[in-house]
């Protein structure tokens, strides 16, 4: 759909959004709402297939702010009430019920297909008010410079039939890991010491689930040289992926395909091959590859970079979106407050921008390389219940990536008991599969 094409000229615009996606309209709706003239500008066309299925309770509170959260029952998502962390040979698991995490009100999410929830965004931001170029691209940027100070960008569209160029005060990427402002303006990134990581997923017909609500639940197992993650997404279908640290040249062997991959590592351990006995794939495999990173910075006086745009980290604990949308969050918080005060965003509030994001990507990265160490694995699968400690933990999972004191102080305390399990092995490591 597009509406409100200028026949000719620049229009002119308070803020232009780049990309669709959860990011994207979470701030497209919120700074509409606020009356703000916006373009949201997304280059594919909708309904179209996104990973990230899988979302947190912490993103609740968001979904209810943009208006949404009655909408999802009856959009027929499955609700997640936790996360079942299970060994490849089915004899540990760890079932994190989010109910009986230390936060209240982080009592179940949903588990989402993304071409249907991203429309569901994108509708609402339309309805808050917010003009929808698409399908249609961002190719280039430039600032745009007032009498001392940057005052604004021009932006050039593309959208396969004409160029459109638009004038506009604030510009918000939340282009994903096209990361199309980070690239275009060369920003450093921060070093991230991880091994390139990479993804082959399907959805599938015909896994097996447990009866009950529990079935609904994600279903994560740690692998040799990755993960493997199962997310319902309805009676029937269910999105399955691997993620591996394997070396990108057995990928040169015309042999050694997605599925060859995928089949080989499912084929490792009796939990995976039981689970997936019945299962066949309903689409071809895709591929995703080298996706951790971050940009140093996230913002100028006059753009701000959103979600995956600004920053990307391994999903084993689901907190893609709800990270996404937290930045979209704060970021049109930030644009609101400095257009009331007349004013750019300073550098103080650039600062703090990506202080507060990367404070929330950094404790789901503790969990993430407690899960990757063999030993903080161990930890992470012999929960304790002594001093609340696997409750605290079971928060973070749900998505409290900005703990208060009574969930922070536990969280840190597990942290240093995986730290010490590497030199004291007080939970011995499992062999992994
Ligand atoms: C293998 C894998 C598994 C994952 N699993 C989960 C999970 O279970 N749960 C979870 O929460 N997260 C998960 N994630 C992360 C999740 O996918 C992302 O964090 C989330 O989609 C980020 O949202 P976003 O709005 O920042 O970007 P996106 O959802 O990527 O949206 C960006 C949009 O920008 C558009 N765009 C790009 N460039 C342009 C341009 N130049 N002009 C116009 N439009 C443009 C794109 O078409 C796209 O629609 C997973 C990621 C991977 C790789």
């Amino acid at each position: 759909m597009t509406v409100n094409t200028p026949a000719s000229g620049a229009a002119r615009v308070d803020a232009l959004i780049i990309g669709a996606g959860p990011a994207g309209t979470t701030a497209a709706t919120l700074l509409a709402q606020q009356g703000l003239t916006v373009w949201l500008v997304e280059r594919d066309a909708f309904p179209r297939f996104r990973i990230g299925e899988s979302l947190l309770p912490g993103g609740n509170a968001i979904l209810k702010r943009l208006g949404i959260w009655d909408k999802m029952d009856d959009a027929g998502f499955l609700r997640k009430y936790g996360a079942e962390f299970v060994s490849s040979d089915g004899k540990s698991r760890v079932h994190n019920v989010f109910a009986d995490g230390l936060i209240k009100d982080l009592d179940y999410a949903y588990q989402v297909e993304r071409s249907r929830f991203d429309k569901l965004l994108l509708d609402n931001a339309v309805a808050a008010g917010a003009v929808l170029q698409q399908p249609c691209r961002v190719i280039s940027v430039k600032e745009r410079v007032g009498e001392n100070e940057q005052n604004g960008w021009h932006v050039t569209l593309d959208n396969g039939t004409q160029r459109l160029e638009v004038e506009t005060d604030w510009l918000l990427d939340a282009s994903g890991r096209t990361a199309f402002l980070g690239r275009r303006l060369k920003l450093t990134e921060d070093e991230i010491p991880y091994p390139k990581r990479f993804a082959v997923y399907n959805h599938f017909h015909s896994v097996k689930r447990a009866p009950g609500p529990q079935g609904n639940n994600i279903i994560v197992t740690r692998l040799r040289d990755g993960w493997f993650w199962a997310i319902p997404l309805d009676e029937k279908k269910t999105s399955v992926g691997v993620v591996s640290t394997r070396k990108r040249e057995e990928w040169k062997d015309p042999n050694f395909t997605p599925e060859v991959f995928f089949d080989n590592e499912v084929q490792r351990g009796e939990f995976l091959r039981e689970l997936l006995e019945n299962a066949t794939p309903l689409d071809d495999f895709r591929v995703t590859a080298d996706y951790t990173y971050s940009f140093s910075h996230f913002g100028g006086p006059r753009h701000l970079l959103l979600g995956d745009a600004a920053c990307f980290i391994d999903p084993i604990f689901s907190s893609g979106v709800y990270i996404a949308m937290r930045s979209a969050e704060m970021a049109a918080d930030a644009v609101l407050q400095a257009r009331q005060e007349k004013r750019s965003l300073s550098a103080a509030d650039t600062r703090r921008y990506t202080r507060r994001l990367k404070s929330n990507v950094r404790t789901m990265r503790r969990l993430i390389e407690v899960y990757y160490h063999q030993q903080g694995y161990a930890v992470f699968m012999s929960p304790t219940d002594r001093l609340q400690l696997f409750q605290a933990v079971n928060s973070i999972v749900a998505g409290n990536s900005k703990p208060g004191f009574a969930v922070s102080w536990r969280f840190r305390l597990f942290l240093l008991v995986c730290w010490l399990n590497r030199y004291f092995n007080m939970v011995p490591g499992q062999r992994l599969q």
